[in-house]
C-alpha cells in the first residue's frame, strides 16, 4: 500500500459511484480524491443533490464504490469481503445522523451500552467491558450525565442528538462520520451540538468528517470541502482549529485491530 494511503486516517483516490436506475446513470460522486489526517475536523458542505450522502455511504462502507478506493484507518475497503466491511465498519466508525437513531424502547444508557456491544468490543478472548469512567467523562463533556436512564421520547431532539454522540464516541472509533447532525434542530440545540462535536474533536483528538448543507455548520471545522454535482470544487479553512496527531485519549482501550 502507498505511504500516502496509510498516514492519513480517510483516504479516498478517485471515488466513483453511479446510481443505475433503469436505462439512466447518475454519477453521484464522481472521482473524488481526499485525504484527512488523524485528528482532523472535515466539513463537506454542498447544495441538495451534490452527493455529499453518498460520499457519506462511500466513506462509511455502508455502500460500494463503483470506481476508486476507499481507505479507512489504513483499511482499503475494496480489499474486504461485505462481512469484512462491516465488522470495520462498527468496529472503527462512529455515525452520527440526522435523526438520531436511537432506539425508543431503551434509555439513553441502554443505547450506548448496545452500540458498545454490537461493535464486538466486549467480546471474544481480547474483548474489553465498556468503560464506564470514559462514559462519565463523555457525559459530562455531553452535558447528559443526569439524563442517562430517560428513553428518547422522553429528551429534547438536542440531548437524543448528544446521547447519539457519545453512542458514537464510547467505541474511541477512529472516525466519527456526522450526517447533518443538526438538520433536525433549532439554532439553540444545533449550536449546543456543534460546540459537542467540537469539543470531541479537540479534547479527544477524534477525527470527525461532517456533512452539511449549512455553511454556518460547516464553519466550525478546520477544513470545508465544498462539494458540486459530485465533484469536490473547493477547499476552505473553517474557524475550528484541528488537533495535531497526537490525540490525549483516542487510542482504542483493548483494541484487537
Ligand atoms: P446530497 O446528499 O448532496 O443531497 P445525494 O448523494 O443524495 O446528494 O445525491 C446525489 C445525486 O445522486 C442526486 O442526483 C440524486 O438524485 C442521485 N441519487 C442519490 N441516491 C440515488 C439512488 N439510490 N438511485 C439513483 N440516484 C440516486
Amino acid at each position: 500500500m502507498p505511504p500516502e494511503s496509510s498516514r492519513h486516517i480517510i483516504f479516498t483516490e478517485n471515488l466513483t459511484k453511479i446510481y443505475a436506475a433503469g436505462r439512466i446513470q447518475v454519477a453521484a460522486v464522481r472521482g473524488v480524491s481526499l485525504a484527512v489526517e488523524p485528528g482532523e475536523f472535515v466539513a463537506i458542505v454542498g447544495p441538495s443533490g451534490s452527493g455529499k450522502s453518498t460520499l457519506f455511504y462511500l466513506l462509511g462502507g455502508l455502500t460500494r464504490a463503483t470506481e476508486g478506493r476507499v481507505v479507512i484507518d489504513g483499511v482499503d475497503f475494496a480489499a474486504l469481503s461485505d462481512a469484512q466491511r462491516t465488522r470495520l465498519r462498527k468496529h472503527r466508525i462512529g455515525f452520527v445522523f440526522q435523526k438520531f437513531n436511537l432506539l425508543p424502547t431503551l434509555s439513553a444508557m441502554g443505547n450506548i451500552e448496545i452500540a458498545y456491544t454490537v461493535s464486538g468490543r466486549a467480546s471474544g478472548p481480547n474483548g474489553v467491558p465498556m468503560d464506564l469512567k470514559y462514559l462519565d467523562h463523555l457525559s459530562d463533556m455531553l452535558a447528559i450525565r443526569g439524563r442517562l436512564e430517560h428513553r428518547p421520547a422522553e429528551l429534547s431532539g438536542g440531548e437524543q442528538q448528544r446521547v447519539a454522540i457519545a453512542r458514537a464516541l464510547i467505541t474511541r472509533p477512529a472516525i466519527v462520520l456526522a450526517d447533518e447532525p443538526t438538520g433536525n434542530l433549532d439554532t439553540k440545540n444545533s449550536d449546543a451540538v456543534l460546540q459537542m462535536l467540537l469539543r470531541s474533536n479537540r479534547e479527544l483528538g477524534q477525527t470527525t468528517l461532517m456533512i452539511t448543507h449549512n455553511p454556518e455548520a460547516a464553519a466550525i471545522a478546520g477544513r470545508i470541502l465544498h462539494m458540486r454535482d459530485g465533484q469536490i470544487v473547493h477547499e476552505s479553512a473553517g474557524s475550528g482549529s484541528t488537533v495535531a496527531a497526537q490525540p490525549v485519549s483516542a487510542a482504542p482501550a483493548g483494541s484487537p485491530s
